[in-house]
């Protein structure tokens, strides 16, 4: 399986305009495919291909007077770039074909130098290094501080460069996992658990756990909406507006990382301390229209349950979605009876066949945990499947996570 570990860097002043260089010449590669690629589709004309591409936008590009300057980057930085707009198409048309879950893509659009995020990537055959020192060493652009909030558990097959929206540096690198490891640092267990999406709570616990967003995180949120108050106050046009509108840029960041570092810690425990998780599966796109939209979304829960479902993969636990559609919060934990629908504001309710008293939402996680019993005991040997993608993909749509941490 394959993991990404994102590290902060800090360039010096040459080091940011030579990475200053590299993104704005990936960025012309990037644009130079999807425009070839555009004109053949309007000529009627078959798609040019990979080698095609990289002769004419790279290899003859380079001796041209208006392009000459793409000798400048690292040659690998511009395949990459070749790389990420077949990807965009591959995707793009595997989304029409309803091959490819998730959201309908929109055509590949052409990059600009104003997008909040601008990324290289560097493969294994880059040369790039870690140097003695411990700097991130890459080629053309020299030898770059880099803040190591953890240990590499492995040697990195590729990194990618990226300046997010608040101007910071990252280096993120993707790492093969080693099963052996895992099995020995998370033993199979028999505990079982339910998790509930609490209104009140981020999350409610089959055990009566009742988990809230860490003080750290609201703290974080505080910030962000007062940033966002003064953004607005400051006139259009203004530098003040951009000042400020840096400064909210600089809040929504930290609030990712906060929530990041939340669900982070939040699912390695469960998923240590459990052999069978159930959780709701709240299907945020379907929920989209709705009012309780906005609280899924700042709970983050779909990142949240990513992560369960990535590291129930890892460490070989069996994660289970309840469909939204079981009516958790009707049927009694106690004796199963379906007692009806229960409005969002009873918080309680006693179950008219059995008299239990139940507290919405630690019932509904008993309910989800019965479901996560069965489940793991209809597969004892939960099946390990092969890679999986990296757990951050390289096109993330708003703020990168300085997630340090990838279990
Ligand atoms: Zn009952």
């Amino acid at each position: 399986m394959q993991l990404r570990y994102a590290f902060r860097l800090y360039p010096d002043t040459a080091q940011q305009a030579a990475l200053a260089r590299a993104f704005g010449c990936a960025r012309v590669v990037f644009n130079d495919a999807v425009r070839a690629r555009e004109h053949a589709r309007q000529a009627g004309e078959a798609f040019p291909t990979a080698g095609q591409l990289s002769t004419c936008l790279i290899t003859q590009a380079k001796r041209t007077a208006e392009r000459g300057w793409l000798g400048e980057v690292s040659a690998v930085v511009l395949q990459q770039a070749l790389r990420d707009a077949e990807a965009a198409y591959r995707n793009f048309f595997a989304s029409l074909k309803g091959s490819q879950k998730g959201p309908r893509l929109g055509q590949p659009r052409f990059k600009s130098r104003k997008d909040a995020r601008q990324s290289i990537r560097f493969t294994a055959n880059a040369r790039w290094s870690i140097t003695g020192a411990g700097r991130l060493n890459l080629p053309k652009i020299g030898a770059v501080r880099v803040k190591w909030s953890r240990t590499l558990p492995a040697t990195p097959s590729s990194v990618t460069v990226i300046k997010d929206a608040a101007g910071r540096y990252f280096a993120s690198f993707v790492i093969d996992t080693d099963p052996a490891a895992d099995q020995a640092r998370m033993p199979e267990t028999d505990r079982t658990i339910g998790i509930d999406l609490g209104l009140t709570h981020f999350a409610v616990l089959s055990d009566g756990t009742k988990i809230d967003s860490p003080r750290f995180l609201r703290r974080a949120e505080k910030k962000l909406k007062k940033a966002q108050k003064e953004l607005t106050r400051k006139q259009k046009g203004s530098k003040n507006r951009a000042k400020a509108r840096l400064k909210v840029a600089r809040a929504h960041a930290k609030v990712a990382d906060a929530r990041r570092e939340f669900h982070h810690q939040l699912s390695t425990q469960l998923i240590s301390e459990n052999q069978g998780i159930a959780v709701e599966d709240l299907s945020v796109a379907g929920l989209a229209r709705t009012k309780l939209a906005k609280s899924v979304h700042d709970a983050g829960w779909a990142q949240f349950l990513s992560m369960l479902e990535y590291k129930a993969q890892r460490y070989g636990r069996t994660l289970v979605k309840i469909g939204r559609f079981e009516p958790t919060s009707q049927t009694c934990s106690t004796c199963g009876v379906k007692d009806g629908p229960k409005p969002l504001n009873i918080r309680e309710w006693t179950c008219t066949a059995c008299g239990t008293v139940h507290d919405r939402d630690h019932n509904a996680a008993l309910n989800v945990k019965t479901a996560a019993g069965l489940a793991v005991s209809a597969c004892r040997a939960p099946v390990r499947p092969g890679a999986i993608p990296a757990q951050r993909e390289e096109t993330g749509s708003h703020g990168f996570p300085t997630g340090h941490r990838a279990a």
